[in-house]
């Protein structure tokens, strides 16, 4: 944060399988993007923080990791996971406890169907599918609250507890009805189960209906959960920006990001509104150990998530440009990485996008 306006400091860590080769891709791509479009000075601060690091050190990151990366305005992140050390570990240490501890409570996951993109829905037209998922980061389902007793025997008992707060309900609903205001649509999907799950979904409900009373412009209602994954397949362009818990949230994202064509096209934000810590941007996939090292991973979903940073670093000339390249390229798809039916690699597609950046 103590950086010059024209000069911005970025950590990028770029973590472990496919995770170096999209990010590669990414720092490519937002380089050529804000040397055309927005005048401002990148630098990319590269973090070895990766499963290799935490075999070599015993830990994911240094003692001092989480001061270093306070210092920087964003975060770039590709992905942490190998199958040789447990995910309690590498996700534990570094992913999850940095959403908490830079208090990124908002998880904004954009779902979009491109023009060239096949869509497992019949008839659907490109960019009728455009929906904002808003997934609250910070608590809820994935609070690390419960316990487990009388290990392997026939007692055994597991408490998982989901903790709900006013204001950590009231603060993601918030930023979803200030999008919403400034989207043509205007319309908030909340999501709920307050039918079974009676208390920390019946606090969610009675926020959500407090909150939206400050927005009557926008058009907001509540649907249950199930009958949202329903939608979300039946008629996916009703929806506009979603507001969920943090567990609806991740699973209805998947979703979304599935009938819109590839899990390489989803991008995300984890973002703290209130600036007081750095935001971090990421692919939505994981480290996928099954096709790393053979650069034919799809780097549209960090491109687009670097293009997330740009715009929340008020870059947003060189975002939108970012996104129009990643739509031109795919509407014509000449060129197409595995997930997408063709057979070109990473590096391919990563030119591809800084071609239609360069003009
Ligand atoms: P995590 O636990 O971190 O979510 P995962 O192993 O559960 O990771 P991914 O790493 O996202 O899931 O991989 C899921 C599947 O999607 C794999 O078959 C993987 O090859 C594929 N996949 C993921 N990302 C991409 C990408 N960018 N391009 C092409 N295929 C991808
Ligand atoms: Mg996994």
């Amino acid at each position: 944060a103590a950086s010059s306006p024209s000069s911005l400091r970025i950590a990028v860590i770029a973590g472990d399988g496919i995770g170096p080769e999209v990010i590669e891709q990414a720092i490519r791509a937002a380089e050529a993007a804000v040397q055309r479009y927005s005048p401002a000075r990148l630098e990319w601060n590269r973090l070895p923080w990766s499963t290799a690091y935490y075999k070599k050190h015993g830990h994911m990151l240094p003692p001092d990791g989480w001061d270093l990366l306070r210092e920087h305005d964003a975060i770039l992140f590709g992905a942490v996971g190998d199958p040789s050390v447990p995910d309690r570990i590498t996700v534990h240490e570094l992913l999850l406890p940095m959403r908490r501890r830079f208090d990124q409570y908002v998880n904004l996951r954009p779902a979009y169907l491109f023009a060239g993109v096949p869509c497992p829905l019949v008839g659907k037209k490109p960019g009728e599918i455009d929906l904002l998922v808003f997934r609250e980061n910070t608590e809820g389902e994935y609070a690390p609250v419960g316990g487990r007793l009388y290990p392997e025997t026939p007692a055994e008992v597991a408490v998982q507890t989901a903790l709900f707060t006013r204001r950590g309900c009231e603060r993601i609903m918030r930023a979803a009805f200030e999008a919403a205001r400034r989207r043509p649509r205007k319309k908030v999907t909340s999501i709920t189960k307050s039918n079974a799950l009676i208390w920390g979904m019946g606090l969610w409900d009675a926020v959500f209906e407090d909150v939206r009373r400050d927005y009557p412009d926008v058009q907001s209602h509540s649907l249950l959960v199930d009958a949202a994954a329903m939608d979300l397949v039946r008629k996916p362009e009703t929806f506009d920006v979603i507001v969920a818990s943090n567990l609806f949230g991740d699973i209805l994202t998947d979703l979304s990001a599935a009938v819109t064509g590839s899990i390489g096209l989803a991008s995300s934000a984890n973002i703290n509104p209130t600036r007081e810590y750095p935001s971090m941007f990421e692919p939505v996939h994981g480290s996928a150990p099954d096709i790393a090292g053979r650069g034919i991973a799809n780097p549209l979903a960090a491109i687009l998530s670097a293009g997330l940073m740009l715009d929340h670093l008020g870059l947003s000339a060189a975002a939108e440009a970012i996104r129009q390249a990643v739509a031109a390229v795919l509407a014509e798809g000449k060129v197409r990485t595995p997930d997408l039916g063709g057979s070109h690699t990473t590096t391919d597609m990563g030119n591809a996008v800084v071609a239609a950046l360069q003009g």
